[in-house]
């Protein structure tokens, strides 16, 4: 388990208006449903899922594991490691990796 303090990505109250989609599944890192945001990266347009409780950024949206959570520092992309291109993820590109509607709300 990585007790690393991760701090808060750019917050996601500043895209009011656009859908925050979250995976159904209980993040691992804080035990909570709902708490995953799937999230795109605007520069490499790779997806992952960011805790909203704790930051954590997980780098496989469809294999959510404390394995796999990024070590980049804070508040870059953990692909291309370009500063604050992360939003959240549109529906298309959630189906685009594999995960069907039943997967995230
Ligand atoms: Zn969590
Ligand atoms: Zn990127």
């Amino acid at each position: 388990m990585n007790t690393r303090p991760v701090k808060q990505l750019k917050p996601f109250h500043m895209y009011i208006g656009s859908p925050i989609w979250t995976l159904k599944q209980i993040c691992p890192c804080c035990n909570q449903g709902s708490s995953l945001i799937l999230s795109t990266c605007d520069n490499c347009k790779k997806l992952m899922a960011i805790c909203d409780e704790m930051g954590t950024v997980f780098i496989d949206a469809r294999d959510i594991s404390m394995d796999k959570i990024s070590q980049a520092d804070n508040e870059v992309c953990p692909f291309c490691q370009e500063k604050s291109t992360i939003r959240p993820a549109k529906d298309i590109e959630i189906i685009a990796i594999g995960l069907t509607p039943q997967d995230y709300e």
